[in-house]
């Protein structure tokens, strides 16, 4: 269940309601929308099935200010994110031509958001690791690997320490790696992976990873091949599925000025196309976004370009409209 079109998604009147949350930082001004209530998010999300959202900002240190991004995820219980960094031939970066995915634990892990001052001067911060979310995340990851071709799956972790909460993921992806003989399964200890990452990338495949080692591996490929405004992240669990740019910043530093580098957010909107089955559609989108940034060069700072953020929408809407593409509804 790699693609999940198998999941009913509402279509009210014949089209597909999806949610959007557009988040904090250049989030609104990528999603022209404004910060909306957390309980009526998670309810339109579940109505929907579907969502497509920017990083909400958690600007407060307050103990009672729980992140809105995790309290969405485990609302929702999207165990898995998955993040496909694939290189953009020509764009700057330290490496070209990597391509790996990323498969991370998205629940639980060092995110499970109990932390306590058990007395004055010691704070406690609970990592928890589960059979259940550690196999279903490395089914995941082979069973992607498998319907993609893929050969080998990396298992990311600090065993040799953790030896409790780490020697439990890595164990229980051993056993998972059972039911696919025909994939390699090795596994990397995660100091290791960021070095290996930035001198060989290309020695990676598919990687399985608990949440937080996910999160720091994701912005080192991204940072290596182009940086935080290029690649999508998708969100899945049994019922419902979110759609982000893949390393989650809110870019609050540059919102306002028109510099954002869309194609994160864009390319999430062609995974959520892809997952509702309109793969006609997310298609030419990604060629007319490929075009615009590959063979135009119309490219935002972060790219080592002097375009806007509405100069690079407006190449793709150019070329989508001398395509003939039925658009439904207009
Ligand atoms: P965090 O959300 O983790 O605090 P930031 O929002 O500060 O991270 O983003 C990290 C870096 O990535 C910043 O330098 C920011 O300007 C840059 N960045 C994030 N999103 C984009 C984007 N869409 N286009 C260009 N740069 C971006
Ligand atoms: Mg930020």
């Amino acid at each position: 269940k790699v693609t999940r079109t198998d999941i009913p998604s509402a279509q009210y009147g014949g089209r597909h309601a999806v949610t959007m949350l557009p988040g904090g930082g250049i989030g609104p001004e990528l999603m022209t929308y404004g910060n909306d209530d957390l309980d009526y998010a998670i309810t339109s999300i579940k109505r929907n099935g579907v969502a497509l959202k920017g990083n909400i900002e958690t600007k407060s240190q307050e103990l009672s200010e729980v992140s809105r991004n995790v309290a969405i995820r485990n609302e929702l219980d999207l165990y898995v994110n998955v993040v496909h960094c694939k290189s953009y031939p020509g764009i700057p970066a330290r490496h070209q031509d990597i391509d790996v995915v990323l498969i991370r634990q998205n629940t639980d892990g060092e995110y499970a958001m109990l932390e306590h001052e058990s007395v004055p001067g010691i704070v406690e911060s609970m990592k928890v690791v589960t059979v259940e979310n550690a196999e279903r995340v490395a089914r995941y990851a082979f069973e992607y690997a498998r319907q993609n071709n893929r050969k080998k799956v990396t298992t990311i972790h600090k065993a040799n320490i953790m030896k409790l909460s780490d020697g439990l993921f890595l164990e229980c992806a051993k056993r998972v790696h059972k039911d696919y003989p025909e994939l390699e399964h090795d596994n990397m200890i995660i100091d290791n992976t960021c070095m290996q990452a930035v001198s060989k990338p290309h020695q990676f495949d598919v990687m399985n990873m608990t949440n937080l080692y996910g999160t720091i591996v994701s912005n080192v490929l991204c940072g290596l091949m182009g940086g935080a405004g290029l690649i999508s992240g998708r969100n899945y669990g049994d019922h419902y599925a979110v759609f982000e740019p893949g390393t989650r910043n809110t870019g609050t530093a540059i919102a306002g000025k028109n510099i954002a580098n869309p194609v994160a957010m864009i390319n999430a909107s062609i995974d959520m196309l892809n997952h509702l089955g309109h793969k006609e559609h997310a298609n030419v989108i990604y060629e007319a976004t490929y075009q615009t940034i590959v063979n135009d060069a119309i490219r935002t700072p972060d790219l080592g370009g002097n375009h806007s953020s509405t100069d690079v929408v407006e190449n793709i809407l150019k070329i989508l409209s001398a395509k003939r593409v039925n658009w439904p509804h207009g």
